[in-house]
């Protein structure tokens, strides 16, 4: 049987339990399911670190030879092994033939990103020519706010999350009042329900309904950071385009995680990082997006030599020869030593494609969600089960990878144990964790690890000593 065949993931662990003649939850399942993961390979182009490495390991309480369960893809991807060779090769090459590595080599310097952009483009379904990759991210908004936010007195207002990542928020109030505009009017922001802690669809859609011919520009993330929902792109896109908006999307922590379509859905614009799931190291080069309908109509605000076309640029005649679309938007020569890790992850996300991995996404998700169900409750008033909630939708169609576990206690001691213990996740305190286990790299049995970590976690934690969960 084909474990990864779309059924269910409670189906799936069933039906492999069966098999096995055990329970759903038992170690053996974890490990049939990897050994028939076609995608598990993956994980050995990645430095996963030993539990001895990490800082807060206590090495009275777990074998430190052990590879550590790392569920933090969403915040500092793992080093692909790959990308030291490719530093390497630079270093060597710089050493050796100083200005020349500009023009020499497999990866020249004055045009070293170009190479890699196909790679960057089919992770998130764009065409070539509609991706660069440059600056931060929060560099890219800004860019592409200065030249799609146009704001007017009728139509003056950006759509955002209320709980946008702050980066996000600040860039966008910052362009309002760079625009003249006030923040406290023009910023629109989507408030989940009372009780709810995600935005459903058909209220994203609605608001734009209503208040769309004074709303100049949408600018959601793809996937929230915080709870992990995954928007329905597609459709906001649309409504917002329908309304006379333009629809740009924040894809940190969509880019390499979920199946983006940007070219298709008429996204236009976007922007990412690639050091979370892209897992080009720590303030890696980032990755902006514009589609090819605004290749000859959206111009850069600010210019710089590297928007200038490739064959002339080095006539220096100062006569400007603008490429068309997102590579105009280019100002700096690029640093070669962001673009050898990004290569180096690009490449094995290109050995394999987003859909195949997604695939894997939705049953080790499921996983994950099934552990949780199965040994904590959501109902405060249960006895014998620790509480926990996953704020995340249940919908596996709005989500990516992550899950966001709310606890009834704070969450510090808990996270403190799961460290000692080789565990590396995300706290946001005072209550959530937030657990990714990335397809690329992750297994299912880091899950089962994580999940039995967890329960000997909250027992250890003084909480659980007072009997309170
Ligand atoms: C990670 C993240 C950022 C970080 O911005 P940088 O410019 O890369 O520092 C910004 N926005 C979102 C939505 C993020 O997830």
């Amino acid at each position: 049987m084909d474990p990864f065949d779309g059924s269910t993931p409670s189906d799936t662990l069933k039906r492999v339990a069966t098999l096995l003649g055990c329970s759903p939850t038992s170690a053996g399942v974890a490990a049939y399911l990897d050994k028939h993961d076609k995608l598990s390979h993956l994980r050995e182009q990645f430095l996963v670190p030993k539990i001895s490495d990490l800082p807060p390991s206590d090495l009275s309480l777990v074998d430190g030879e052990q590879e550590c369960i790392y569920l933090v893809g969403n915040s500092l991807g793992l080093q692909p092994k790959m990308a030291r060779k490719y530093l390497e090769e630079e270093l060597e090459k710089w050493a050796k033939t100083g200005v020349h590595g500009h023009t020499e080599g497999s990866r020249p310097w004055a045009w070293a990103e170009n190479n890699i952009e196909e790679l960057m483009a089919n992770v998130v379904g764009a065409k070539p020519e509609e991706v660069a990759l440059m600056n931060g991210l929060t560099v890219n908004l800004h860019l592409l706010m200065l030249s799609f936010y146009r704001p007017t007195a009728a139509r003056h207002k950006i759509l955002l999350e209320s709980k946008a990542f702050p980066s996000d928020h600040y860039a966008v109030e910052s362009q309002i009042r760079l625009r003249g505009f006030d923040p406290e009017k023009s910023m629109l922001l989507l408030q989940p329900r009372l009780g709810e802690e995600t935005l459903r669809t058909a209220d994203i859609l609605r608001v734009i309904e209503q208040e769309g011919d004074s709303i100049a520009m949408v600018m959601l993330s793809g996937v929230q950071y915080y709870t992990g929902q995954l928007f329905d792109m597609a459709a906001i896109t649309e409504a917002g385009q329908r309304k006379g908006c333009c629809v740009g999307f924040d894809c940190a922590h969509a880019a390499g995680n979920a199946e983006l379509k940007l070219h298709e859905w008429g996204v236009d614009f976007a922007c990412w990082c690639s050091y979370k799931y892209l897992n080009s190291g720590a303030g890696g080069l980032a990755g902006a997006f514009i589609h090819e309908k605004h290749k000859d109509t959206i111009k850069p605000a600010l210019l710089g030599w590297w928007g200038h076309d490739l064959k002339t640029r080095f006539k220096m005649n100062n006569v400007l020869e603008l490429q068309p679309g997102v590579s105009g938007f280019r100002l700096s020569n690029q640093p070669i030593l962001l673009v050898c890790p990004l290569q180096a992850s690009l490449e094995v996300f290109n050995q394999t494609s987003m859909q195949a991995l997604r695939r894997k996404s939705l049953l080790l998700t499921g996983y994950l969600e099934y552990l949780s169900r199965h040994y904590f409750s959501e109902d405060p008033a249960q006895p014998d089960k620790p509480y926990v909630r996953i704020i995340t939708p249940s919908d596996p169609q709005q989500r990516g990878c992550q899950l966001s576990l709310c606890f009834s206690i704070h969450i510090k001691k808990v996270f403190q144990e799961l460290e000692k213990r080789g565990v590396a996740c995300d706290m946001r305190e005072p209550s959530v964790l937030r657990i990714a286990p990335v397809p690329l790299y992750n297994s299912f049995n880091d899950v089962h690890r994580f999940i039995q970590t967890l329960r000997t976690a909250l027992t250890a934690s003084i909480i659980s000593k007072n009997g309170i969960y």
